[in-house]
């Protein structure tokens, strides 16, 4: 029988993770694992077991690290192979040193995404459950995970699948339908239920699209943009939002920190934080610069928090980003509440019709939990939580969605023009072939080798 090699890697655990996992798979690898095990006979050992023990040099005799061993025979792992996992709470270094005897003693590095394109190959994961691998691992927050999870679970394969059944039953009664030549209506009723299937199709391939807008949202981040005048608060806020300390907003305006993190999390919702660098921006010109650098900001913007100080009067920048930001979802805060105020609601009446103003002082620390909150009900109380699914697409996905969409354009527009049924069966069938290029039932080699690369190591 042929004999698959055996790959080994770290797999990097998400996030921030005490223990690391060197990760073997192929015909050898318990073997190989065993032979740089000390503790219990891995050979012998029965499948779905930990096994505690030290892994050494089988050369020198020395100690690598304690740790313990998971061994998942064939086919009941990831990969459907023997697989064997060794679990080192040793840190990084000691992470390091197992792949090297592992390596030393037989088993092959594994390229980036080797284990899932294995697991892919042996049919146990399909191509979307295996992309969504990579997102996991890219996976911003918890509820992103939550998403990837869902897709690993193979909720847009299911969902795809009964679409792709949907068209092959229009398929098959089409043929029914034209073996029947001797009713006269048999063009005409094909035609009908082409049109009909694809109609139907094609709403539901535009729902998915809607929804992973806003798994988009989920994965990349809410695109968030802070504006207002200097000194109304906008770096005071940001430091509130990302933890960072204090001390690095001042009264010298121009202070600036050469990097900030781009990511906060927000009560679960992850917001990217658009050009925090010119938030700190500051001299006498910026009240013009930035207008316009608003003006551009926010076109990226899913999301404007626009700051007024509430101290000062209405003045005409103010007024000039109130009337900017009217279009957009956004959140106004009234800003330095601890000091006398100047500005009423009164005041704001021609500008705002729904908008949300809250009440805060960055001083204080009052009104930013208000702030999390707004932030967190509309993202997720809003459609996002009612759509029973929410896909995450990666543009291979997208893209392959929206070829679909337009074979099925073709297919409705030709049944309307009354068109020979079989020419409009090849736009339909090609929507159909589409379509499982998504799960993976008809990929070609090299696109497969393509996705896989971009795999972190151990996955
Ligand atoms: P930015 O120019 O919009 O980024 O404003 P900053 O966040 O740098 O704040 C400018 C000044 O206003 C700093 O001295 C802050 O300490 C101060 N400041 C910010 N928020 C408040 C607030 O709510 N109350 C008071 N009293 N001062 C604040
Ligand atoms: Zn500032």
């Amino acid at each position: 029988m042929y004999k698959t090699d055996t790959i080994a890697a770290i797999a990097t655990a998400l996030g921030e993770s005490a223990i690391g996992i060197v990760r073997l798979s192929g015909d050898e690898a318990i073997e190989i694992a065993s032979k740089v095990f000390k503790g219990k006979n891995l050979n012998n050992v029965d499948s779905h077991t930990i096994n505690y023990g030290h892994i050494i040099d089988p050369e020198t005799g020395k100690v690598i690290d304690e740790v313990m061993v998971s061994v998942l025979k064939a086919p009941r792992s990831y990969t459907t192979e023997d697989s064997v996992e060794i679990n080192s709470h040793g840190g990084i270094m000691a992470i390091q040193r197992v792949l090297e005897v592992v390596l030393a003693n037989g088993a092959r590095l594994a390229e980036p995404g080797e284990f899932s394109k294995r697991a892919f190959l042996n049919g146990r994961i399909d191509l979307s459950q295996a992309e969504a691998v990579m997102d996991l691992i890219q996976a911003k927050t918890d509820k992103a995970m939550d998403a990837s999870m869902n897709q690993l679970q193979g909720s847009l394969s299911t969902k795809i699948r009964s679409l792709r059944q949907e068209m092959l039953d229009t398929l098959a009664q089409v043929e029914v339908t034209i073996d029947y030549p001797e009713y006269d209506d048999v063009e005409e009723m094909s035609l009908k239920q082409l049109n009909e299937t694809a109609v139907h199709v094609k709403e539901q391939i535009q729902k998915i699209l809607h929804q992973a807008q806003h798994g988009r949202l989920f994965r990349d981040g809410i695109n968030t943009a802070i504006i207002g005048r200097p000194n109304v608060g906008k770096s005071s806020l940001l430091n509130r939002l990302t933890g960072l300390e204090k001390a690095i907003v001042t009264d010298i305006e121009g202070t600036t920190r050469d990097t900030i993190e781009e990511y906060v999390n927000v009560r679960g919702v992850p917001l990217r934080l658009i050009d925090t660098a010119g938030i700190r921006q500051t001299d006498e010109v910026v009240e013009r610069i930035g207008v316009e650098r608003s003006r551009k900001v926010m076109e990226e913007a899913d999301l404007v928090i626009l700051i007024l100080n509430q101290a000062q009067a209405l003045q005409e920048v103010d007024i000039e980003l109130l009337e900017l930001t009217k279009d957009q979802n956004r959140i106004i805060l009234l800003n330095k509440q601890d000091l006398e105020p100047q500005l009423t609601h009164a005041d704001l009446e021609p500008y705002i019709q729904d908008a949300d103003l809250i009440a805060t002082s960055m001083l204080e620390e009052s009104g930013i939990a208000e702030l999390e909150a707004q932030i967190e009900q509309r993202f997720f109380s809003g459609e996002i939580k009612s759509g029973d699914v929410n896909y995450l697409l990666n543009t291979r996905h997208t893209q392959l969605l929206r070829q679909a969409i337009s074979s099925l354009d073709e297919v409705l527009e030709s049944t309307e023009m009354m068109l020979p049924v079989d020419l409009i069966q090849m736009d339909f069938t090609r929507a159909w072939d589409l379509l499982g290029e998504i799960t993976g039932d008809s990929v070609q080699d090299e696109l497969l080798n393509k996705l896989f690369s971009q795999f972190c190591l151990g996955k």
